[in-house]
């Protein structure tokens, strides 16, 4: 926590105005302007309890096409009151609303990455003035933060956090979540996550399935992610989440994005469970003419963590991420696919599914 007094007394949010303690107050908020002079208002919620404690941040659609985050942070911004909450959440509902007009990943001008333009700079590019908006008024201003992201498109993503474990304020957070896997790694630099846990703000990045959809089943673990943090930190009278089994890639462990080596039609051969043994064919690549296959086998056994859906590829395009695993998470994994509770979503031929979503 950053102030002693923020422990003892509520304190106002305050950024270019005020959001008293006791107040919910939700508005636009302008970083920037487009080609006619409008101005471009990112949609906020600040929820700042009658009650002192620590300041969430929470932020989605810095990527203007992962969506499952905004559809968290609607859900949040309805769901908490300032009577129930001891601190503050401050909520970005769509960081980077150029993008997300665009329904594409970077700004569209010059197609800048907004995640890779933290702490940004007053007087610099697009990027930059808008990320040095965003996290001179908000970010830096806050304890917490959980960043919400999906995979990029043509892709999709088993729901994990990613955070750096050698930081133990990262790595609480990181755990408070609740998620059955943690990817470690300090996080590219010049990114929302790792800047400001540089710089005082411990961050994690939820990453959650694919781009362009809202996924029920994961919005809804999301959910209960954040209430978790948000019960572990003592903001919210809530459930603090207890994994059965929890898989934390360290900095040193095996996790390898496996990679097509041939042009061709892809067509993924693992599944049901994304488990894969050393050998097991994970997928094909073959030419038009079914002349040529190439086979892709798991070059260790483990856990398929992100994966391809387009089904054409290039040499060098990312096929799958595998990830090893002890045969005592393997164990767990197993049984709980065999029981039908595997981390709320069920693996149905190379996609991961929601429990409301149908097989094809
Ligand atoms: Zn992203």
């Amino acid at each position: 926590m950053s102030d002693d007094d923020s422990t003892t007394q509520s304190r106002s949010f305050r950024y270019d105005g005020e959001v008293r303690p006791g107040e919910k107050r939700q508005f636009r908020y302008e970083v920037g302007e487009t080609y006619l002079g409008d101005p471009v208002e990112i949609p906020v919620t600040i929820i700042n309890g009658d009650d002192p404690g620590p300041r969430v941040c929470l932020t989605a659609a810095i990527h203007g096409d992962e969506l499952n985050g905004v559809k968290v942070l609607q859900e949040v911004a309805d769901r908490y009151t300032p009577s129930e909450i001891h601190g503050t959440l401050v909520l970005l509902h769509v960081v980077n609303v150029p993008a997300y007009q665009a329904q594409q990943r970077y700004i569209p001008i010059y197609d800048q990455d907004l995640n890779r333009s933290f702490p940004g700079k007053e007087r610099s590019n697009t990027a930059e003035r808008m990320a040095h908006r965003v996290y001179s008024r908000f970010v830096s201003q806050c304890d917490l933060g959980l960043d919400f992201h999906t995979s990029t498109r043509n892709r999709t993503t088993m729901y994990h956090v990613r955070a750096d474990v050698e930081n133990p304020e990262t790595r609480r957070l990181a755990e408070a979540f609740g998620a059955n896997v943690i990817l470690s790694g300090e996080g590219e630099e010049s990114s929302l996550r790792a800047v400001a846990s540089r710089n005082g703000t411990p961050t994690v990045t939820v990453e959650m399935g694919k781009a362009h959809r809202f996924q029920s089943g994961l919005v809804d673990k999301a959910l209960e992610g954040v209430e978790s943090v948000l019960a572990a930190y003592d903001v919210f009278d809530g459930v603090v989440a207890e994994p059965s089994w929890r898989k934390v890639m360290g900095p040193d462990e095996e996790k390898r994005w496996l990679r097509a080596e041939t042009g061709g039609l892809v067509e993924m051969q693992w599944g049901p469970s994304p488990l894969v043994h050393e050998g097991e064919t994970i997928c094909t690549i073959t030419d038009h003419f079914k002349h040529d296959e190439h086979v892709i086998e798991a070059p260790f056994t483990g856990l398929i963590v992100g994966v391809l859906e387009n089904p054409v590829a290039l040499p060098g395009h990312p096929l799958c991420h595998l990830v090893r695993i002890s045969s005592e998470t393997r164990a767990e994994i197993e049984r709980q696919i065999t029981s039908g509770e595997f981390d709320g979503y069920r693996s149905h031929g190379q996609r991961w599914m929601a429990d409301d979503e149908e097989a094809e």
